[in-house]
């Protein structure tokens, strides 16, 4: 019996350690089959992107290709049209000089025929003829300005002055404009000792525009006034008018080159004005470092606009 029992419980235990060696055999093959599926497959899904962004590589390359050529075409036309933009502002000043000399003897002529009293029919007609080129004479003084500001010459000459003196100084031409058109124009005020350094010509040329214009856009027996205010550092002058108005998309647009509102309907109004005043007034402001804009509370219920320049810097700020 004792010799049974010896012989069988080394003989269990091998078995018993046996089986165990078996089952963990073949557990780790099918671990490690399931871990190497796995792997191929991930390997699978890397070559695929791998494979993916080569071909966006060879994509982003030829793009950057393409856009190398096209950038190239774009700087050419880029120096053809600055190029072409030269000969535009060539071709405006000589043509504007070219037209200039002919229209003053054309004017010249015409008021001397006026003054010989040739008969009324005739005058009538002298003063269409002189009213015409005085017409053309403004276009051709606006498209110069144009063309200076284009080509970056045009400079500011500036001066201490006077500021509401500048402005009693044109009221009397343009006051003979509004009793003409029957629209009755206010100076509300005219402060003392406002001084600013700028380019008297320049800046009474924006103000005489704006009064035009605001006396061209007001209906007969209506008004427009002329007021000043001191804010701070700066002199804002106001031109209110009571006419057709601004339509809201169109306050800032105004200030463009060649644009006049759309939303007004009054063809006639349009045909006597080419659109460039107010961006040539705009200019003006800007190289005098102010600003300039208008407000209104839409189509016929009238126009405010202002520009705002600094004061001369020694000037006393009356508060
Ligand atoms: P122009 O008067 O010669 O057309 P501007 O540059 O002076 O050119 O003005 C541009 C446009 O702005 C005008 O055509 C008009 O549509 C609008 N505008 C200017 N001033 C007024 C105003 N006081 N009231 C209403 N619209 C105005």
């Amino acid at each position: 019996m004792e010799m049974i029992l010896i012989i069988a419980i080394p003989l269990a235990f091998i078995l018993l350690l046996a089986g165990f060696l078996v089952v963990a055999q073949v557990s780790g093959f099918v671990q490690s089959t399931y871990f190497n599926n796995r792997q191929r497959l991930s390997n699978t899904i890397i070559q695929q992107y791998v494979e993916k962004i080569a071909l966006a590589q060879t994509q982003i390359f030829q793009r950057s290709k393409q856009l190398e050529v096209l950038s190239g075409k774009l700087s050419l036309s880029n120096q053809e049209l600055a190029q072409l933009n030269d000969m535009k502002s060539k071709f405006l000043s000589m043509a504007v000089h070219d037209i200039r000399t002919p229209l003053a003897s054309i004017r010249g002529f015409g008021e001397l025929l006026i003054k010989k009293k040739m008969g009324e029919k005739e005058d009538k007609y002298l003063h269409h003829i002189v009213s015409a080129t005085n017409q053309l004479n403004r276009l051709i003084s606006d498209l110069t300005d144009l063309a200076m500001i284009e080509a970056g010459k045009l400079k500011m000459e500036k001066a201490i002055f006077n500021f509401p003196e500048m402005a009693k100084d044109i009221l009397p031409g343009i006051s003979i404009n509004a009793q003409k058109k029957g629209v009755e124009l206010m100076v509300r005020n005219s402060p003392d000792g406002i001084v600013v350094d700028g380019d008297k010509f320049r800046l009474s040329q924006v103000l005489m525009n704006l009064l035009n214009n605001a006396i061209k856009f007001t209906p007969v027996a209506n008004k427009v006034e002329l007021f000043f205010k001191q804010e701070g550092k700066y002199i804002t002058t106001f031109i209110k008018d009571s006419g057709i108005g601004i339509h809201p998309t169109e306050t800032k647009k105004i200030f463009g080159k060649f644009y006049q509102a759309k939303y007004q309907k009054d063809e006639k109004l349009r045909k006597q004005g080419w659109g460039l005043g107010l961006s040539i007034s705009h200019e003006i402001v800007k190289s005098h470092n102010g600003e300039i804009g208008v407000t209104s509370r839409g189509l016929d219920k009238g126009s405010t606009f202002w520009f705002k320049i600094p004061l001369e810097k020694n000037s006393a700020i009356i508060s």
